[in-house]
């Protein structure tokens, strides 16, 4: 189904912003899906199947050609997007699938269809990550398609001007080349905050709102505005409106820059930190001026990887990032596997509730050794660089887990060892466990979701999902005296760090140092500096109070107008 619709809608359109920003264009819906092949049959010998699915991998080689070629004018991390699925294109399973059902008395597009849907179904039985890219699969499909019937492959419409994009939802390999000089912003009915098209959106700086209902009564060509933090779509905007995107445009200039110093405003510091992914990441994170890396994600070095990856190759992909900060912080995550992370020499696909299963440190019950080989690398890659390395286990429960991981780190020779506080009861033991180990950092993604009982992939439970929520608030404090209590330092590396507003609540609350996407630096240090610490206490303690997520929100923006300055 597309969103295009020959109703009209008025009035605000509320959904979940992702990407903060004002803009005010023309709306251009995807264009409508490909008509799916009839399922009539049309057997073929032998000898025409043949030549069928010759036709099949040409079609699919010309997709995965023209994915690669739009590889080369985009952003190292679109470039990644558009290979794997360029991979897809050409992948033999999908031609095997379509002989066989070709066999069956299939036409070919009906067989690739099938066979396509056949890969996409394997993919979402094993779940997480993997799960996710089905949806690249039906792209591939998609794509093959209109190739074999010689119509233009589906995507992102062409338009004369700027425009404001309207999807479903997009998939990976449309939000990988979306042009931020043509796309104003995105704005998709289904979707949520963890969905491909937040986290793309993130990247590039298109503001961005998912899981907007009525889109589809929206007119191709109609006039919206939107808000990428409020997450409103208004159609046919009043003057005040326009004015407030006009005025977004003047101000973004202004939060362009990270002049690399978090500081409230009496003077108060707390480092701004980069959550990374890899070396590219890390350098990108030295260049917005991050005074050294939060959360190196280690398990996004690997993802896809069926076998352990060696300790040597292990050493190099780390001493990349190492490279990017020398003698500056860089906090290594161990392997955050499992859940939404699969890594297939890790985790169990058929677990049934992975979020609650061996996942992070966990897996060391498991795979034993993984986890020492990764801290053999570690230390190898720490040796070899000057950038000051801290090591950090991922989804830890007891102080009992805090103690045996700093004993490991300790035979590594790693002097710095902590731990993410993203479960509950590490929240609650944080004294405790601080006392095992020289820093914590909380995970507010999985915290919230661990303390709110909602999957935090589901569009359905975005509003659980939000780390305004004040359960999530009081077990951050909780945490904060907690360090406070044993000296320690306790970061904030989840998206929450990355909100201009919430960044001053966590500071007030007690946290330490905040690390985040690089595109967030230089707005929550331009809004830490408007504050001074006292006032960032009595904003927490308001969002502490307040009822809920919204009312914890509203009273701690409605009293920090730099965000309004600023267009947050
Ligand atoms: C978190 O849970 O907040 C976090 C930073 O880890 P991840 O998002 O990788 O699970
Ligand atoms: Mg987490």
């Amino acid at each position: 189904m597309n969103t295009t619709s020959s109703t009209t809608t008025t009035g605000p359109l509320q959904g979940v912003g992702v990407c903060p920003g004002r803009v005010v264009g023309p709306v251009r819906h995807m264009p409508p899906a490909l008509a799916e092949p009839t399922a009539e049959l049309r057997p073929l010998n032998d000898e025409e199947i043949t030549v069928e699915v010759q036709r099949l991998k040409e079609a699919g080689a010309t997709v995965a050609a023209a994915l690669r070629a739009r590889a080369e004018s985009v952003s190292p991390e679109a470039a990644e997007v558009l290979a794997a699925t360029a991979l897809m294109a050409t992948d033999s399973s999908l031609h095997k699938g379509a002989r066989r059902l070709m066999r069956d008395g299939l036409s070919t597009e009906r067989a690739l269809w099938e066979a396509a849907a056949q890969v996409a179904d394997t993919l979402t039985g094993l779940g997480g990550y993997m799960a996710e890219r089905a949806a690249d699969v039906l792209d591939v499909r998609s794509r093959i398609l209109a190739q074999l019937r010689g119509v233009p492959a589906p995507g992102i419409p062409l338009a004369e001007g700027p425009f404001v994009l309207a999807a479903e939802d997009l998939a990976p390999a449309d939000t990988a080349v979306l042009d931020p000089a043509h796309v104003l912003a995105l704005i998709t009915s289904q979707g949520g905050p963890q969905s491909h098209t937040a986290i793309l959106a993130r990247a590039l700086g298109i503001p961005a709102v998912v899981a907007v209902p009525g889109l589809a009564g929206v007119l191709d060509g109609e006039l919206v505005y939107v808000d990428g933090a409020a997450g409103v779509v208004t159609p046919d905007p009043p003057p005040e409106l326009v004015g407030a995107a006009q005025a977004w445009q003047q101000k973004k200039g202004q939060l362009g820059v990270f002049d690399g110093a978090g500081v409230t405003a009496d003077g108060h510091e707390v480092p701004l930190l980069a959550n990374v992914g890899g070396a590219e990441d890390a350098v990108a994170a030295a260049a917005a001026g991050a005074q050294g890396v939060g959360l190196l994600r280690t398990e996004f070095c690997f993802l896809g990887h069926t076998t352990e990856p060696t300790v040597a190759e292990q050493t190099e992909k780390y001493r990349g990032v190492f490279a990017a900060f020398p003698g500056q912080k860089v906090v290594v995550r161990t392997l955050d596997a499992g859940a939404d992370k699969p890594l297939p020499f890790l985790t169990d696909a058929a677990e049934p509730n992975p979020a609650l299963g061996v996942r992070g440190l966990r897996t060391d019950r498991t795979s034993p050794g993984v986890l020492a080989r990764q801290l053999e690398a570690i230390a190898a890659a720490a040796g070899a660089e000057s950038a000051e390395v801290w090591v950090m286990a991922p989804m830890l429960s007891t102080p009992a887990e805090a103690q045996a991981f700093a004993a490991l780190c300790a035979e590594h020779g790693l002097p710095t060892p902590g731990v993410m506080i993203e479960v509950p009861a590490a929240a609650l033991t944080a004294p405790e466990i601080l006392t095992e180990v020289a820093f914590a950092s909380v995970g507010t993604n999985d915290l919230t979701q661990y303390v709110m009982a909602a999957d935090r992939q589901l569009s359905a439970l975005a509003e659980f999902n939000d780390p305004w929520q004040p359960a999530l608030l009081r077990l951050v404090r909780t945490a904060a005296d907690g360090a406070q209590a044993t000296g320690k330092p306790l970061g904030v590396c989840g998206e929450a760090a990355s909100d201009p507003a919430l960044a001053v609540v966590l500071t007030g609350l007690g946290v330490t140092s905040l690390s985040m996407s690089p595109r967030s630096l230089a707005a929550v240090a331009a809004v830490l500096r408007t504050v001074t610490l006292d006032e960032a206490q009595q904003l927490a303690r308001a969002a502490l109070s307040a009822s809920s997520a919204h009312t914890a929100r509203q009273s701690v923006r409605d009293r920090l107008p730099e965000l309004t300055r600023l267009g947050l």
